[in-house]
């Protein structure tokens, strides 16, 4: 049944039309983004140096760093190299070759601190991994890891750091003969992303190549690309899958161009817009919500006339902020995208301005993608326009968490179905609306921040009892991460001191912006945390 909604087993379907996966058993995303990547001009601009990187010399750069990571240092099938860079040209030519070989990539954000970096590091254990110069401190715990260097700059002297080469150098290579190549299945594991998915800390997403090859085609036939004429912007970050499978793989089939920032900044996002003449620019939503605040001041300042549409994917973006874009920015479309890390990418967007319209939703499911809306409590599966948890099941959904199979069974059934923890439901038309969200994940900027992280770094102050932490809701940044501490007996510790304490042991946007103290932390008779209580709380306050 293609008709968006089945009442024999209350399953949605897509109504795209569906992509046909290779039939080779056998085939890596690599070979299989090359196979289709049309040799247009320019595949990559570095916005800040201008330096292109035509379409050839990625293919060329990516069989000599596959040549050089196999042949001089031994990386195969299954090694893990783990990538820790802002967005950079390099970037992609990384990626590409790691999985041209059957080896695995795994990304952190760089914003991150040594001792979550180290945490994923003993979790997936790379075998290699690519930074910038200035990251280096970062990886001062993990001595010995062999390091190649992305760029120039002055390596960290002494021999605290195992710096084995420098990608210029691996790029110079010639392509060797002698290439040790090994043959890579659809099913095994081309990324290994981490989230927190629906409950606990962060976790190992394990996505195949079948995962990446269903993802690049869903992007590549989500947009009516004129060949080798359309310029995309990035600024998301890669290291994330909305980066990831977009901007440093997938459109790479379809012969656009990427101009790469290495991360946003306003001024210099206006810029790239108006320098290269981009039709498309991928933003979160609180970037949206930062171009309709001072729109007329940048209506002023630059010219955006060659924009198409900005595409917003991440997190929620209110019918309001839409109907303010369209106001000031008339001729720009608005294109949403859904997604998750553990879905390999988008599983439901929003193709056409006239989908679009239908404000607030999410999109239609994405190619060979099926729906469930479930009744969380009863597990009862639910007809059209009722709301209950999104279930996915399709091409692109990941293999399960990495070595956590306790994790794996409590997200993905036997019969393939991923539980999202999102609240939604599913018009009469096929339209995915998101209402809320059940898992406890918080969303700052886009960016995930497991509360039970959070939580677990605050019971180890020596004045707090107990804590929970939720999402508070903020206009510019989505959700602001907010505490509900205990205090214990005879402490007199402030709200300053208990954001300070945190502070100083996560990346900036996990940072705890919020403090209440309270007698207790309500909790189910199993020991949960009443996290929708407490968010009623929160909001009841403001
Ligand atoms: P991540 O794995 O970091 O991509 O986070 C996935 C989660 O982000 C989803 O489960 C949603 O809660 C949220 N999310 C992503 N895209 C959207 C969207 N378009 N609308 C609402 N929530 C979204």
């Amino acid at each position: 049944p293609r008709s968006g909604f089945c009442t024999s087993n209350s399953t949605f379907y897509s109504k795209r039309k569906p992509i046909p996966l290779p039939a080779n058993h056998f085939l890596d995303v690599t070979t299989f983004i090359s196979s289709r990547s049309h040799h247009g001009d320019v595949a990559f601009i570095d916005a800040a140096t201008g330096r292109r990187l035509s379409f050839a010399d990625l293919w060329r750069a990516v069989d000599a760093v596959a040549s050089s990571l196999s042949s001089d240092f031994g990386i195969r099938k299954g090694h893990v190299i783990l990538l820790l860079t802002p967005n950079s040209i390099y970037f992609p030519i990384v990626c590409l070759a790691v999985m041209s070989l059957g080896a695995v990539v795994t990304t952190t954000n760089p914003l991150n601190t040594a001792r979550e970096i180290a945490k994923q590091i003993s979790d997936s254990k790379p075998s290699l991994a690519f930074t910038i110069p200035q990251l280096l401190p970062k990886l001062a715990d993990c001595s010995n890891l062999p390091i190649v260097l992305l760029g120039s700059g002055n390596p960290i002297s002494g021999a605290k750091f195992k710096i084995i080469s420098t990608i210029e150098e691996m790029m110079r290579r010639e392509p060797s003969q002698i290439r040790v190549r090994e043959r890579v299945d659809q099913d095994d594991t081309a990324t290994l992303l981490y989230s927190s998915g629906t409950t606990g800390a962060s976790k190992g997403v394990v996505s195949s190549h079948k995962n990446l090859i269903a993802m690049v085609q869903t992007v590549v036939n989500r947009f009516k690309l004129e060949e080798g004429k359309e310029i995309f912007i990035c600024t998301v970050p890669m290291f994330h899958i909305y980066g990831l499978v977009a901007f440093a793989t997938g459109l790479i089939a379809s012969g656009s161009t990427v101009v790469i920032l290495s991360k946003f900044e306003m001024d210099e996002m206006l810029i790239a817009i108006q320098k290269f003449s981009a039709t498309y620019l991928p933003l979160v939503p609180p970037i949206l919500v930062a171009l309709v605040n001072h729109a007329d001041g940048v209506k002023r300042k630059y010219d955006l006339s060659s924009l198409r549409a900005v595409l917003s994917g991440g997190a929620p973006l209110s019918k309001e902020v839409i109907e303010g874009f369209a106001e000031k920015y008339p001729g720009v479309g608005v294109l949403q995208g859904y997604g998750l890390t553990e879905s390999t990418g988008i599983g439901a967007s929003t193709d056409s301005e006239e989908e679009s319209r239908r404000y607030g939703t999410a999109g239609m499911l994405s190619p060979s993608m099926e729906a469930r809306i479930v009744e969380p409590e009863s597990g009862k599966v639910l007809p059209v326009n009722c709301t209950g948890e999104l279930w996915l099941r399709g091409p692109s959904i990941m293999k399960g968490y990495f070595s956590n199979e306790e994790a794996t069974a409590s997200t993905l059934d036997s019969q393939g179905w991923l539980r999202t923890g999102d609240l939604c439901y599913i018009d009469e038309d096929g339209f995915i609306f998101v209402v809320d969200r059940l898992k406890e994940l918080i969303k700052y900027k886009g960016y995930q921040v497991p509360p039970a992280e959070l939580e677990a770094l605050l019971l180890t102050h020596p004045e707090i009892d107990d804590a929970a932490v939720i999402p508070f809701p903020d206009k510019d940044a989505g959700q602001i991460p907010m505490a509900y501490v205990v205090r214990k007996k005879g402490s007199a510790v402030t709200e300053s001191q208990v954001m300070d304490f945190i502070t100083q042991q996560v990346a900036p946007y996990k940072r705890i912006r919020r403090v209440a103290f309270v007698a207790s932390v309500p909790k189910n008779p199993s020991g949960k945390i009443l996290r929708k209580d407490l968010i009623k709380l929160a909001v009841s306050k403001i």
